[in-house]
């Protein structure tokens, strides 16, 4: 009997565990122009390991600042936890592609099945874990969509460690099971902006009422932790460490490619921060830069809040409080509140210093999509594919899409690789808007942008 099935590629390709990566690639590394170094916000000057220990972990200081190792060791405690829960599946979306009728393969990397729903966790285990081997017993960050604050309760609570999440007030009472998922791991909750730190009590009385945003629960968290004993801040994206960690992603995808004798033409990924786009991409953009191979790299992004579309590549604050340092990114000036967009973990005013280099020297492009047609995507997606995916995840769908389209009329085969971050079992709220036909589109004004670009800190 003939058991071999009939397509070319499987539906499904899986590493073995034995196939895990046991190193994360250091993109940086292979750049000609490294990111630009953070400045410390009071003297202008980069900032030294000593002055970010403060804030961060000691190892995750070391990673940030480290711009020649390309591969970094992943330490046994973390490779066996991804163990758990990785390799993540490399998706042949045939559904999708006879829908469509395009001539074009389209593959997705899912990184939506673990518990936390996102590949956050990828980054959230490394951190706890070089925390507890640090010796500290108190972690605290920031949510706003609450992926990152959901990842980093389950990896503090395999560590043993006691997570503080600021969660952004508009989503702490959209999402109550999200915060409960976090509560059930060990973490406390707080809505910010709250009444427990110096920052969120200053922006409670200049702006009463207000719903927080994801730069002011940075800051509270910064401040939570300097204030703690035994305690340091973690962040889920955007910093140099995190798309690190992420790095497991593209080297996973590009293992399984290999195995198919598949090269990509296009790479596409959706943008809040940056992580999971550099993660994707970094081992293709590293044969890009050293001049082995050619691909086209997409950033996807909500025209509601279009960092690299329509900001500036400029210095600017990471968080509302102006404590954290300064980083040169494509940014909306960290004084810019995105629309209530529905795709949270996409609202970050800033992006992947990193990230912003290569789109700065032409390395890759960027999209800017409209929510309607983003979860237009999404459905046609889940209708076919199967799977609920996250609004952020999305923003990647549509241009996957509209990209099989143009092959379709190019009469292209051209091979599509896009990562799904996450799934959408916590945004009901916004599949009811769209299925309601309340949702709208909000996209910013030039005005509206300037406002943000006026507060830029002047470094020069
Ligand atoms: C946080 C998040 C994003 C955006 O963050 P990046 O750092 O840009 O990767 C995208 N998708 C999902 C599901 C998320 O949770």
């Amino acid at each position: 009997m003939n058991t071999k099935n009939a397509n070319e590629t499987p539906y499904k390709t899986y590493l073995s565990e034995n196939e895990l990566p046991a190193a994360w690639y250091n993109l940086r590394a292979d750049m000609k122009t490294k990111p630009a170094p953070l400045l410390n916000p009071a003297t202008l000057k980069p900032v030294t390991a000593e002055e970010l220990e403060h804030v961060f972990c000691r190892e995750c200081v070391r990673q940030e600042l480290d711009n020649t190792t390309p591969l970094i060791p992943i330490p046994k405690p973390v490779l066996d936890f991804y163990r758990m829960y990785r390799p993540s599946p490399l998706i042949r979306a045939y559904f999708l592609e006879k829908a469509l009728g395009t001539p074009a393969r389209i593959y997705y990397k899912f990184e939506g099945n673990n518990t936390s729903g996102s590949h956050k966790l990828n980054s959230a285990i490394a951190q706890a874990y070089y925390a507890k081997e640090q010796g500290l017993t108190d972690i605290t960050t920031e949510t706003g969509a609450g992926q990152w604050g959901t990842a980093l309760s389950m990896a503090s609570a395999f560590f043993g460690l006691k997570c503080h999440v600021y969660m952004v007030k508009c989503s702490y009472e959209q999402k109550p099971f999200r915060r409960e998922v976090m509560r059930t791991y060990g973490a406390d909750v707080t809505p910010s902006p709250s009444m427990t730190t110096d920052i969120g009590k200053k922006i409670n009385a200049e702006f009463p009422g207000t719903n927080g945003s994801l730069g002011c629960a940075i800051s509270e968290a910064v401040e939570a932790a300097v204030k703690m004993p035994n305690a340091r801040y973690l962040l889920g994206s955007v910093l140099n460490q995190v798309c690190l960690h992420q790095s497991v992603i593209g080297l996973e995808t590009q293992a399984a490619l290999r195995k198919l004798g598949e090269t990509p033409d296009v790479i596409i990924g959706c943008a809040g921060g940056g992580s999971n786009l550099s993660g994707l991409i970094a081992p293709f953009m590293g044969e890009k830069i050293r001049g082995e191979h050619d691909y086209r790299i997409i950033a996807v992004e909500p025209a509601s809040c279009p960092s690299f579309t329509r900001g500036k590549y400029a210095y600017d604050f990471c968080d509302t409080g102006k404590v954290c340092p300064l980083q040169k990114m494509y940014t909306l000036g960290s004084a810019f509140i995105p629309s209530p967009s529905h795709a949270g973990g996409l609202r970050y005013h800033g992006m992947s210093a990193m990230l912003s280099e290569l789109y700065a020297e032409g390395l890759m492009e960027a999209r800017a999509v409209e929510q309607t047609s983003v979860f237009e995507a999404a459905t046609m997606f889940a209708r076919t594919e199967g799977t609920l995916p996250a609004p952020e995840s999305s923003h990647a769908i549509r241009v996957a899409i509209d990209e099989a389209l143009r092959c379709k009329a190019e009469g292209k085969t051209e091979t599509i690789v896009f990562g799904l971050t996450g799934t959408g079992y916590f945004d009901m709220f916004a599949y009811g808007n769209y299925n309601d036909g309340t949702m709208s589109d909000y996209i910013p004004t030039d005005a509206d942008l300037a406002a943000g670009f006026a507060m830029l800190p002047k470094v020069d």
